[in-house]
C-alpha cells in the first residue's frame, strides 16, 4: 500500500488521514523532516498558510519539503497548503516555490469567507465536484507547466504541475474522495 504523509503542525489534519485513509492508502502524520522517510507523498493541509510557515522554518521542514518533491514524490497542498506550494505569494512571502504560479491569499474577500461551489473539475468526466471553501486563495499567473483544473468566477481554485496538486477548497471536508484517489492513482 502506498504510503502518504500529512503534514501536522497545524490544520486539518485528521480529515486528511481519513481521506486518505478512504480511499486506499496508508497515513502519517509528518512532524519531522525524519518523519518523511519512507513516503510515497505528502499532503499539505489546510490551516493558516502564515502559522504553518512559522512552524515549518523552526521544525527545519522547508528544505526537506523542497528536497522531498525534487526527488520526484507527490506533494498535495489544499487551501493553506496551496498558499505554501506556489511559486510566489502576493505580498511577498516565503513560500516552497514548487508550482509555477502565484497565490492571492483569501483571495475571494470578506463577503465569501466560506462558501460552496459546484465544480467541473478538468480530470473527472462524471459529475461535478462539490467544493468547500474557507478564507481561501487562488492562483494568478501560471506558467505554461501547470496545467488548470478548476475556476471558480474564472479564478484557478485547482491544479497541476508534474507531481504537484493543488485545490484552493477542502476536498478532505465532504465525503468525495475522487481527487484523493486521482493523486493517489495518477501522481504518487
Ligand atoms: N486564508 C488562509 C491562508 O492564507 C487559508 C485558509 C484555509 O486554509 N482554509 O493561509
Amino acid at each position: 500500500m502506498k504510503k502518504i504523509g500529512v503534514l501536522a503542525l497545524q490544520g486539518a489534519v485528521d480529515e486528511h488521514i481519513q481521506m486518505i485513509e478512504s480511499a486506499g492508502a496508508l497515513a502519517f502524520k509528518v512532524k519531522h523532516s525524519s518523519d518523511l522517510g519512507g513516503l510515497d507523498g505528502l499532503v499539505l493541509p489546510g490551516g493558516e498558510s502564515t502559522t504553518m510557515r512559522k512552524i515549518m522554518k523552526r521544525y527545519d521542514l522547508m528544505e526537506p519539503v523542497k528536497a522531498f518533491a525534487k526527488e520526484g514524490k507527490a506533494i498535495f497542498g489544499t487551501c493553506a497548503g496551496l498558499v505554501l506550494l506556489s511559486k510566489e505569494i502576493e505580498g511577498g512571502e516565503e513560500s516552497l516555490g514548487l508550482l509555477d504560479a502565484t497565490a492571492i491569499r483569501n483571495g475571494f474577500g470578506r463577503q465569501k469567507e466560506s462558501f460552496e461551489a459546484e465544480l467541473t473539475v478538468e480530470v473527472f468526466d462524471d459529475s461535478p465536484f462539490e467544493a468547500v471553501f474557507i478564507r481561501a486563495p487562488y492562483l494568478i499567473e501560471p506558467s505554461d507547466e501547470v496545467s488548470v483544473l478548476a475556476t471558480v468566477e474564472n479564478r484557478i481554485v485547482a491544479a497541476k504541475q508534474a507531481n504537484i496538486l493543488v485545490t484552493a477548497f477542502h476536498p478532505e471536508l465532504t465525503n468525495d474522495n475522487r481527487l484523493m484517489k486521482y493523486f493517489l492513482e495518477k501522481m504518487v
